[in-house]
């Protein structure tokens, strides 16, 4: 061992003393034995892999499923020199050997993060084999289950490395601790008795409440007025950050908002700029969050139904890292759970659509039976299904399953895509289109199909364009790339090119098999998965605190005493001083000028509507107050 565990964590990270179970994690490691390390997000789980890659001799390994959580880390680490490098798809033929070489021959790197798919190809096990490796570490193990949300079948292979180094020690560390989902890794990734650190999930300082409202916006804006401090929305699609954000602003509120269509360079702005204090609220989607460290956030509050309650519990717990008081919030309407149902069910076409995308496909590239192993076909989604009566939603989502299961695979270029933002203003624009009638056609059919160029960078379709302009799709980057010299727009073509890869030759579409974990179970799995996130939703006897800690295996006997659910149980018996002290408050309202209930309500802090309704149910029953024919409330003289 090179030095102390201690002297590691205080020499590059500056850091006095190690959070819960780090330190366990890390002697476990060291001592060789096959680990998994549950902690929620912001535990701390980078550091249980990385100081014993620091500790021991040797390179660790680090599969990690994202690119960007890859490049994050090792930029990380560079900065606190220590020697770490990634392996990924973003990276040329030349840079990767050059790591690969340094790995082998110099030996200097101490972490090296691959993704599971790196990990499987042939020429990457053969150097593998070469290097000298102290221990390897799974970063989001949950992959591996397809029980958990996020399954990633190469995950599966990850233990057939094992073989190379049948002695070294694996570190599986995830957020995500469901029963099911710890069986999963310890099988798939064949750990050896493994030892198991699992940190309790429970955030004393975080209150989790459920509101369903008609008026979501109005909520927004009473809970932002009555929790001070930094805030993040969380809503489902891009176009919703903006509005909400807008609407914020015009209200006088500090907002900016946050999604995944925006340029690497503007995100990190953004983020920037709400880690430090400059705006208070960030509006964002899902894509906000990830690796995102600030402590005083008081308040989460979720417009829509995320994802899973895995998410959820991410989402929301990223309030109130500093351990003082701190509020999640979700919204919901009824008809939300509906929405959210179909949602689920649409990322699972019938086997028979599926069946119908594929021979599709074959057709469109005119691939007989046998053909097209190995072959790349350019990909464009809209021109493929002209005159095709499937939706782009179905088509999209089977292909995503043949995907899953091994028949394709899509180029990253189809699930990122490419960006448009006008460089100049409304009337230079006019002016160019006067100067250069040849343009003119094209640049009124942007602007027509896409509403905020001037005013951001706006998510564009290549192949769209193409087809409302007849033009070819070649012919459209190319006028996109010629407006971009002359100044016109910015033009960011995406992340790669839109290709499909048939991995497989092309088969009769009634043969197709989606072996159940790809397709069946998954579909169980999501649906399973939805209802647990529902019931969460519509519970209303149950501590919010309590059932999400039991999602998680843990045991919990301890109400918060503080949510939604609590509260109104808590109330149930109002003592008569509370009664009289909110009766009192409220007889000189109702005395003055009719109201409804929210006008009301709009009176009290929302922690208290609770009791208030509960006390305006008492003095309609004992007829204190009436009701008049609108509705509204008035105390009866
Ligand atoms: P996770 O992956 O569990 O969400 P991270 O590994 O990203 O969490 O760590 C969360 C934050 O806590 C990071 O900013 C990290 O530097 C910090 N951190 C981790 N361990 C310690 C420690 N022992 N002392 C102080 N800060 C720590």
């Amino acid at each position: 061992m090179r030095s102390d565990i201690h002297d590691i964590l205080q020499k590059y990270w500056g850091y006095t003393r190690f959070r819960p179970l780090q330190e366990e994690i890390i002697r476990s490691v060291l001592s060789g034995k096959d680990t998994l390390a549950l902690m929620p997000t912001g535990g701390g789980k980078s550091i249980t892999f990385q100081v014993p890659a620091l500790a021991l001799e040797g390179m660790a390994i680090i599969i990690s499923p994202l690119i960007a959580l890859m490049v994050d880390q090792v930029e990380n680490l560079q900065q606190r020199n220590i020697e770490a490098a990634a392996i990924h798809s973003g990276l040329t033929q030349r840079e990767i050997e050059l790591i690969l070489h340094r790995c082998i021959y110099k030996k200097d790197i101490k972490l090296l993060y691959v993704s599971p798919e790196r990990l499987q190809t042939q020429s990457f096990r053969e150097k593998l084999a070469k290097m000298s490796i102290s221990f390897v570490a799974v970063d989001e193990a949950h992959c591996i289950s397809q029980w958990g949300y996020d399954f990633r079948p190469p995950y599966l292979q990850i233990a057939s490395i094992r073989q190379y180094f049948p002695d070294i020690p694996i570190l599986a560390v995830t957020a995500t601790a469901t029963p099911r989902v710890i069986d999963d890794i310890i099988d798939k990734l064949e750990l050896k008795s493994p030892q198991i650190f699992k940190q309790s999930f429970y955030r004393e300082n975080l209150i989790y409440n459920v509101i369903e409202t008609e008026d979501k916006i109005g909520k927004i804006l009473k809970l932002l007025k009555e929790f001070k401090g930094t805030s993040i929305i969380y809503v489902r699609n891009r176009k919703k950050t903006v509005t909400i954000a807008k609407h914020l602003q015009s209200l006088g509120f500090s907002a900016i908002y946050y999604h995944a269509g925006l340029s690497a360079d503007e995100r990190e702005k953004r983020q920037k700029a709400w880690i430090n204090n400059r705006y208070r609220i960030m509006v964002a989607t899902n894509a906000f969050g990830m690796g995102i460290d600030k402590p005083d956030v008081r308040l989460v509050i979720h417009l829509d139904i995320p994802d899973s309650i895995e998410s959820y519990f991410q989402e929301a717990g990223r309030a109130g890292r500093d351990l003082k008081l701190s509020y999640a919030f979700l919204l919901y309407h009824p008809t939300d759970i509906e929405d959210f149902r179909n949602n689920i069910k649409k990322n699972f076409p019938t086997l028979e659509t599926i069946k119908q995308a594929y021979k599709l496909l074959c057709q469109y590239y005119q691939l007989n039976i046998g053909e097209g192993e190995n072959e790349i076909f350019q990909f464009y989604i809209n021109e493929l299904l002209k005159d095709q009566d499937i939706s782009a939603v179905d088509f999209y989502n089977s292909i995503l399953i043949l995907e899953k299961a091994g028949y394709l695979a899509l180029s990253e270029g189809i699930k990122t895509k490419s960006r448009l933002h006008f460089l100049i203003d409304k009337n230079t624009l006019y002016k160019f289109q006067l100067e250069h009638p040849e343009w003119n056609e094209f640049i009124k059919n942007l602007t027509r199909t896409y509403s905020n160029l001037f005013s951001e960078y706006t998510n564009i379709s290549e192949d769209n364009i193409a087809l409302k302009t007849k033009m070819s799709i070649n012919e459209v980057q190319n006028s996109l790339l010629a407006l971009k010299e002359q100044g016109i727009l910015d033009y960011l073509p995406s992340a790669g090119e839109n290709t499909i890869t048939f991995l497989k030759a092309c088969i009769d579409e009634a043969d197709i098999i989606l072996p159940n974990m790809i397709y069946e179970d998954r579909k169980k799995i999501a649906t399973s998965n939805a209802e647990a996130l529902i019931s969460y939703i519509l519970n209303q006897t149950k501590c919010r605190s309590q059932i999400l800690l039991e999602y998680f295996g843990e045991e919990s006997l301890i109400r918060c005493g503080r949510c939604d659910v609590c509260v109104a149980r808590n109330e149930v018996n109002l003592s008569k001083l509370e009664m009289d002290k909110i009766i009192n408050l409220i007889k000189p309202l109702l005395r003055d000028k009719p109201m409804n209930e929210s006008e009301i309500l709009e009176q009290f802090s929302i922690m208290d509507e609770i009791k208030i309704m509960k006390v305006i149910s008492w003095l309609i029953e004992t007829d204190k107050i009436i009701r008049l024919p609108d509705m509204r409330l008035r105390w009866k003289r």
